[in-house]
């Protein structure tokens, strides 16, 4: 008899889970508590998958002889803990994807902020230079639905640490670790150690020969890379010194060094703009040189690389105002790095659903950069404590429409208005992808 897998959750990558066992003569079955999407429900129909959703049959679950957790899905969900009480094993689709990944290369890209950014820069040099590979992971095709319908020699996985909280074997030849600040606690008990452990998982069944790139100025990853001993093949970045194997930024220039090779660029050739991508980008060349990429091929693909909707995404220019989507930064740090890398005073739209931000961060750069702060959001408050007095002007809007209305009034000839909103979108929008194009419309309206 066949064995019987269970998967929670039937988003892409339940969805591409399921496929996957499907393919690979299990027998599946698909139960998601809420409403599953109607794409999804057909592809699962058209492939003679069970499912069941709006709740879960836990007679039928506590069947399984192995379980596939979706990442939506947190621990302390009763689905869950009645598998783990059971004892029956369950693993992530990230781990359930790699039993059939066969010996290709993995190249896997975690942290906190730029991970869609790094992997899809790491994936546009790899096609630049004829590498058959896939963009996989958190960022649009699930790797299992990768692997299940057309597998490559070369994954480009963007893994978040949802994904890494329920791997056993899965190992990355070249991992990523772009920086570690407080998010997503309430999946870790609130305890921000739980978070970093969870991210350190990218290197967990690490071997020898694979590569470790991580943010050297990154303080909680370097005090934390110290627990871990005799972790070979490190490949630190860094803008504070110069390093022999990795990369440094030195007088307003790259240089990536790995074994006997070396690739220099200038910074002004970047394609990715602010300092952040400044340390995308060195990551993604430090990985490009590791998987033998000729530097030439690098550096035109850093170069002619195209920036990714909703992350400082320029919109247009109106009347000498340039207005830039930055609806991704859902969180206080990459407002902090938006608003580092702006150039003009700048009038900003900040709310939404706050996750814990501790304002402060960024009063230093608001004083300095910010004219006007518009706070779109449905419970403001918090923002008006925190910016009352220190910005010329602060007020509300109740939709991207009227913020950009706002906005546009407010701005002279030569400023920049910027969406980078360091929240959550929930209270008037349906995610971030909403927001952005909200915004990009009210502009375009204008
Ligand atoms: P992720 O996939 O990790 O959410 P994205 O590449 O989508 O990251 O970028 C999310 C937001 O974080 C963007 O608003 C961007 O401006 C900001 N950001 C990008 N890279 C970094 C970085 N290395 N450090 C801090 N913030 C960053």
């Amino acid at each position: 008899m066949s064995k019987r897998i269970i998967i929670l959750g039937a988003g892409e990558s339940g969805v591409g889970a399921a496929l996957l066992a499907k393919a690979k003569g299990y027998d599946v079955f698909v139960s998601d508590g809420g409403h599953i999407g109607t794409g999804f429900a057909d592809e699962l129909l058209a492939a003679g998958i069970g499912y069941e959703e709006g709740g879960h049959d836990m007679e039928r679950l506590l069947t399984a002889d192995e379980v596939v957790k979706s990442p939506g899905i947190p621990e302390k969900a009763t689905a869950v803990k009645a598998i783990r009480e059971r004892g029956i094993p369950l693993i992530s689709e990230v781990e359930f994807a790699y039993r059939y990944m066969n010996g290709s290369k993995i190249v896997a890209i975690t942290g906190s902020n730029g991970k869609s950014t790094t992997t899809s820069l790491i994936y546009h040099i790899c096609r630049h230079a004829g590498l058959n590979c896939a963009l996989v992971g958190n960022i649009g095709v699930s790797i299992a639905r990768q692997v299940a319908a057309d597998p490559k020699p070369l994954y480009v996985a963007e893994i978040s640490s949802f994904q890494l909280d329920d791997i056993v074997s899965f190992r990355a030849d070249v991992a990523i670790l772009l920086n570690i600040t407080e998010d997503h606690l309430d999946r870790y008990n609130y305890q921000f150690q739980q978070y970093i452990d969870a991210k350190f998982k990218i290197i967990a069944n690490k071997r020898e020969d694979d590569c470790l790139i991580y943010c050297a100025d990154d303080e909680v990853t370097a005090t934390n890379l110290h627990k871990f001993s005799n972790l070979t093949n490190l490949l630190p970045f860094t803008m504070k010194k110069e390093v022999r194997q990795g990369a440094y930024i030195k007088d307003e220039e790259m240089l990536i060094k790995v074994k006997e090779q070396e690739v220099r660029m200038s910074i002004h050739d970047f394609a990715l703009k602010g300092k952040h991508n400044q340390y995308n980008t060195m990551a993604a060349g430090i990985a490009a040189t590791v998987l033998d990429i000729r530097k030439d091929k690098i550096r035109e693909a850093v170069q002619n690389f195209e920036s990714l909707e909703h992350r400082m995404e320029p919109v247009a220019t109106i009347r000498g105002v340039e207005y830039i989507n930055d609806s991704k930064a859902t969180n206080i740090n990459s407002t902090w790095y938006a608003l580092e890398s702006m150039t003009k005073p700048t009038v900003l739209i900040l709310g939404g659903v706050d996750k814990g931000n501790d304002y402060s961060i960024i009063e230093d750069l608001v004083t300095e950069k910010v004219k006007a702060i518009i706070c779109m959001g449905i419970d403001n408050q918090k923002l008006h404590e925190a910016f009352e007095g220190k910005v010329a002007l602060i007020t509300d809007a109740g939709s991207a429409k009227e913020a950009v209305m706002k906005a546009y009034k407010m701005a002279e000839k030569g400023d920049a208005v910027l969406l980078s909103p360091a929240c959550a979108s929930f209270d008037l929008f349906k995610n971030y992808e909403d927001r952005g194009h909200q915004f990009k419309m009210a502009v375009k309206e204008l």
